[in-house]
C-alpha cells in the first residue's frame, strides 16, 4: 500500500491509497482538492466513534498508534497492580512478623518473670541456708544476681533489636523500589498505590517499628517497675559496684546511703530476708553484708578498731624514748595519813617552795625533789577513782605508795588498796606512817602485810618499806628516795616527739571556762591548738595550764595539765589522743558515743557468773575466773576462798582478787568491773551506791547465805551445767524506826518501807550494817492495826519475825521472794 502511494509521487496518496481514506473536496470556481481524510477521520473517529475506530483500525494504522500506548499503560497498570499486591503482601508479612515478635517477646517476658520469681525463691532459700553456711550462700547469692543481669537484658535486645535492625536496613531498599515503580504510573490508582505503598512501608517499618519501639518502651517501663518492686536488681541498670564499708552495726538508712541505693529498697530487701527493720534501726554487720551482696556491691568490713585506727598506738623506736617522771598514787586506809603525807611531800617541792608553795588543785601535780628528780603525784580521792580509771583503760599510775598508820596496822581499806594495786600490777611502796605516835608498831604492820602477800624488804621481800611521819617530816626524804629508786627500776620512758596521748585525771564543767579536764600526758607532747579526741568528747586545745595555774604552751610526758577547749566533759580515765583533723576527732568521738550507747543497752548480760565461766573455758587465754568475795565474818571469807580455789580444774581456776569483811562497797564494784569479776556477797549486802554502780556497770553481785549453795553454783558454773535454780528476787527494803515490845506478841518493829514493797508471804532478812544477821519469815505485817498482805514504798508498817526477836532501830529488813527457774543452757 505504501508503494502505491509512493508511485503517486505525493505523500498524500499514501493516505488515499485505500480510497476510503481520500475525499475530494469541492471549492468555489470549480476547483477541487483531494484531501486525505485519514487524519480527519482519525480525529472524528477517536473522540466520536470509539466503536468504529477499532473496527477500521485493525485494518489501518490505528493498531500501531493507539494500542501501543494503551498497551504500555496497561502493562504499567498491571505491573503497578502486581507491585501493590506485593506491597500488601509485604505489609501483611511485616504485620504478622511484628505480631509474632510481640507475642514472642511477651512470652519471653512472662517466662523471664517466672524464672526470676523462681530464682528469687531459690535465692531466699539459699539465704536461709546462708545463716548456717555463709560461703556457699554467698556464691548462690551472687549468681542469681549476675545471671539475670546478664540474661535478662540479652533476650530483651534479641527481641527488639532484630526487628529494629532488619527493617531499617530493608526500609531504604523498599522505599527506593516502591516509589520507582509508582512514579511512571499516573492517575488515581497510582496515587492510591503510592499512598497504600507508603502506608505499607510505614506500617511495616515506621508503624511496625514504632509499635515495636513502644513495646520496648513498655518493656523498659515494666522492667523499671519490676526493679522498683524488687529493689534488688538495680545492679542490672546501675552497674556501679561500690565498696561498702560495714562497721559492727549500721543503721538501715546509712547502709542505703553507703550503697547509694534507695532506703525503701534496702528495707524491702531486708524484709525478703525476714528482717523487719525501719530505716533508723540498726542492723548488725552480718545482715548488712548479706544485703550489700544482694545489691551486688562489694563488702568492706570495718571492725571497731578501724575507726580508731588513726590513733592506734605507734610503737616508739627505742632511740626516740626519753626518761619521764614516775606517776605516783597514794593509797591507804582512812585517817592513816594519805593527805598529810601528800601535803608534807608537796612542801618538799623546791620549785613551789620558791613560788610560795601555792599549788593549784588540779588533781595531779609535780614535785621537784632536792636532787632535781621530778615526781608526778596523782591526788585521786580514794581507791575507787584509781580503779575506775583503770576500768576505763587508763593505767597511769607507775607506783602506789601505801600509807599504813603504824599505830593502827593493816585495815580493810589497806587490804583493798593492795588488791587494787595488785590487780593493776603496779609496784607498791609501803609508807609506815605516824611512827612518831606513841604505841606505833611498824613491825606489826610488816607482819600484818605478810598475810596479804606483801613481803617488805625488812622481811626479806622486795617491797620497799619506809617508816615516816607526815607530822614531823621524819623519813619523808627516804620515802622520796624510795620512789626515785623504784622509778629507776621501772626505767620509765616515753617519746615526747609524737602526737600526744594522755589520761583524764578529772574533769568538770567550769562556769566561764567551759568543760575543763586535767590530763596527765603519757606520751608525746600536748600543745596549744592541738586537735584531740578524749573519750566521747573532742576538742581543740584553747589553753593549757599547769599545776600552778600558769598558762603553758605545751606539756610533755608525765606532766599534768588542765586542758581548755573541749566540746563536752569527759570522764576520769578517758584517754586523750591528738589527731590530725577535726573531722577525724568528731568521727571517733561519735563512734565511741555509739559504742557506749550500745553497751548500755546490753548491760545486764555483761558479767554473770556462768557467762564468765563459759568465757573462761572457751578462751584459752583465760585460765582464771576472778572473783571478789565479801562476807560477814573473816572466817567465812577464808572458808569461801579456800573452797573456791579448790573448785578450779586444769582449765579454769577460781581466784579471789579481793576479799573482805562487811558490806559490798562501790570500790568493790569498780574493782570487779575493772577485772571482769563477779562479786560474791556472803551474808552481806551491797550498800546503795554499790548497788547502783553494779546495776550501771553490769557487774553481777550474787548473794549467798549457805556456803554449800555458793559452792554448788560455782561448781555448776565451772562445769557449765547450771541446773534448776532457786532464783531470789529482791522486792523491797524497810528500815526499822522503832522497836515496840508488846506483851503476848513479842517485839514488833515499827518500819518504813524505803524501797519496793513488803509482802507478808515473802522471805525476809534482817541486815545490820549491811550484814545479814537473820533470815526467816514474817510473823505479822500490819498497817495501823490491820493485818495486811503488802505495804508499798514510803508507807509505814509494823513487822514481826517468826522466832526471832533481836531487832533494833536502824536495822534494815530485806524482803525477797523466791522462785524456782529452769536454767536455760543455750
Ligand atoms: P587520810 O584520811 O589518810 O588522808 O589521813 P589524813 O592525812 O587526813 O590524816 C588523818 C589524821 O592523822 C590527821 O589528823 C593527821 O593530822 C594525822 N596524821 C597524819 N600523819 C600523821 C603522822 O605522821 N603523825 C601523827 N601523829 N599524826 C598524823
Amino acid at each position: 500500500m505504501s508503494d502505491e502511494n509512493n508511485n503517486d509521487g505525493k505523500p498524500k496518496p499514501l493516505g488515499l491509497k485505500g480510497g476510503s481514506g481520500t475525499v475530494r473536496q469541492s471549492f468555489s470556481h470549480g476547483r477541487s482538492k483531494s484531501v486525505v481524510v485519514e487524519k480527519k477521520r482519525k480525529r472524528v473517529i477517536v473522540p466520536g466513534k470509539p466503536g468504529a475506530g477499532p473496527g477500521t483500525r485493525p485494518a489501518g494504522g490505528t493498531s500501531g498508534g493507539v494500542s501501543n500506548s494503551e498497551m504500555e499503560r496497561r502493562r504499567k497498570a498491571l505491573a503497578a497492580a502486581a507491585g501493590q499486591e506485593a506491597e500488601r503482601k509485604a505489609k501483611e508479612e511485616a504485620e504478622t512478623a511484628a505480631r509474632e515478635a510481640e507475642r514472642a517477646a511477651r512470652r519471653r517476658e512472662r517466662e523471664e518473670k517466672e524464672r526470676e520469681e523462681q530464682e528469687r525463691i531459690e535465692r531466699r532459700r539459699a539465704r536461709e541456708e546462708a545463716a548456717r553456711a555463709p560461703k556457699p550462700a554467698e556464691a548462690k547469692k551472687v549468681d542469681p544476681n549476675d545471671a539475670p543481669a546478664a540474661a535478662a537484658p540479652a533476650p530483651e535486645t534479641d527481641v527488639s533489636r532484630p526487628a529494629a535492625k532488619q527493617q531499617p536496613v530493608k526500609r531504604p531498599e523498599k522505599a527506593r523500589e516502591e516509589p520507582r515503580r509508582n512514579k511512571p504510573s499516573k492517575g488515581g490508582d497510582a496515587n492510591d498505590r503510592r499512598s497504600s505503598g507508603k502506608l505499607t512501608i510505614n506500617q511495616a517499618l515506621r508503624g511496625g517499628g514504632g509499635h515495636q519501639k513502644s513495646m520496648a518502651a513498655m518493656k523498659r517501663k515494666q522492667e523499671r517497675q519490676r526493679r522498683q518492686m524488687m529493689g534488688d536488681n538495680n545492679v542490672e541498670r546501675e552497674k556501679v559496684v561500690r565498696d561498702v564499708q560495714i562497721p559492727e552495726a549500721i543503721t538501715v538508712s546509712e547502709l542505703a546511703n553507703r550503697m547509694a541505693e534507695k532506703v525503701a529498697a534496702v528495707v524491702k530487701a531486708l524484709m525478703t530476708n525476714g528482717i523487719m527493720a525501719t530505716q533508723n534501726q540498726t542492723i548488725d554487720a552480718d545482715t548488712a553484708e548479706l544485703i550489700v551482696e544482694e545489691f551486688g556491691h562489694k563488702v568492706v568490713r570495718v571492725s571497731d578498731a578501724d575507726v580508731e585506727d588513726v590513733i592506734q598506738q605507734v610503737e616508739d623506736d627505742e632511740k626516740d624514748l626519753q626518761p619521764r617522771a614516775p606517776v605516783i598514787t597514794i593509797m591507804g586506809h582512812v585517817d592513816h595519813g594519805k593527805t598529810s603525807v601528800l601535803d608534807a611531800l608537796r612542801k618538799t617541792n623546791v620549785v613551789s617552795g620558791e613560788a610560795g608553795g601555792i599549788t593549784q588543785h588540779i588533781g595531779a601535780y609535780q614535785i621537784t625533789t632536792e636532787d632535781g628528780t621530778l615526781l608526778t603525784f596523782l591526788d585521786t580521792p580514794g581507791h575507787a577513782a584509781f580503779t575506775s580509771m583503770r576500768a576505763r583503760g587508763a593505767q597511769v599510775t607507775d607506783i602506789v605508795v601505801l600509807v599504813v598508820a603504824a599505830n593502827d596496822g593493816v585495815m580493810p581499806q589497806t587490804i583493798e588498796a593492795i588488791a587494787h594495786a595488785k590487780a593493776a600490777e603496779v609496784p607498791l611502796i609501803i609508807a609506815i606512817n605516824k611512827i612518831d605516835v606513841e604505841g606505833a608498831d611498824p613491825n606489826r604492820v610488816r607482819t600484818d602485810l605478810l598475810q596479804h602477800e606483801v613481803i617488805v624488804e625488812a622481811m626479806s621481800g622486795d617491797v620497799q618499806d619506809i617508816e615516816c611521819s607526815a607530822l614531823t617530816g621524819q623519813g619523808l626524804d627516804k620515802l622520796l628516795e624510795a620512789i626515785a629508786l623504784q622509778s629507776e627500776i621501772l626505767e620509765l620512758k616515753a617519746n615526747p616527739n609524737r602526737a600526744a596521748q594522755g589520761a583524764v585525771i578529772e574533769a568538770k564543767l567550769d562556769t566561764g571556762r567551759g568543760p575543763v579536764a586535767t590530763v596527765l600526758v603519757e606520751a608525746g607532747t600536748l600543745r596549744n591548738k592541738d586537735i584531740f579526741v578524749v573519750g566521747e568528747q573532742w576538742g581543740k586545745v584553747r589553753a593549757l595550764m599547769d599545776d600552778q595555774g600558769k598558762t603553758v604552751a605545751e606539756a610533755g610526758p608525765s606532766v599534768p595539765v588542765e586542758v581548755l577547749g573541749l566540746n563536752g566533759t569527759p570522764e576520769a580515765g578517758d584517754i586523750l589522743n591528738v589527731v590530725s583533723s577535726e573531722a577525724e576527732a568528731r568521727e571517733i568521738a561519735d563512734y565511741r558515743a555509739q559504742v557506749t550507747k550500745d553497751k548500755k543497752a546490753a548491760v545486764g548480760a555483761a558479767t554473770t557468773l556462768d557467762q564468765l565461766m563459759a568465757k573462761a573455758k572457751a578462751d584459752e587465754n583465760v585460765a582464771e575466773l576472778p572473783i571478789v568475795v565479801k562476807a560477814d565474818v573473816q572466817g567465812s571469807t577464808e572458808a569461801i576462798i579456800q573452797a573456791l580455789e579448790k573448785i578450779g580444774n586444769d582449765e579454769v581456776r577460781v581466784r579471789a582478787i579481793h576479799s573482805g569483811v562487811g558490806a559490798i562497797t562501790e570500790s568493790d564494784v569498780t574493782l570487779a568491773e575493772a577485772s571482769g569479776a563477779p562479786i560474791i556477797g556472803f551474808n552481806v549486802r551491797a550498800n546503795t551506791p554499790a548497788r547502783n554502780a553494779s546495776n550501771q556497770k553490769g557487774v553481777e553481785i550474787r548473794y549467798y547465805s549457805i556456803i554449800y549453795n555458793l559452792m554448788d553454783d560455782i561448781k555448776a558454773a565451772a562445769s557449765g551445767l547450771l541446773s534448776a535454780e532457786i532464783k531470789e528476787t529482791f522486792i523491797g527494803y524497810a528500815t526499822i524506826k522503832e522497836v515496840f515490845k508488846i506483851t503476848g506478841a513479842g517485839k514488833i518493829a515499827g518500819c518504813e518501807v524505803t524501797e519496793g514493797v513488803a509482802r507478808r508471804s515473802a522471805g525476809v532478812r534482817l541486815l545490820r550494817d549491811n550484814v545479814v544477821i537473820h533470815e526467816g519469815k514474817l510473823k505479822t505485817l500490819k498497817r495501823f492495826k490491820d493485818e495486811v498482805k503488802e505495804v508499798h514504798g514510803g508507807q509505814e508498817c509494823g513487822m514481826a519475825f517468826e522466832n526471832y526477836e533481836d531487832i533494833r532501830a536502824d536495822d534494815v529488813i530485806e524482803i525477797f521472794e523466791t522462785e524456782e527457774i529452769e536454767r536455760n543452757l543455750d
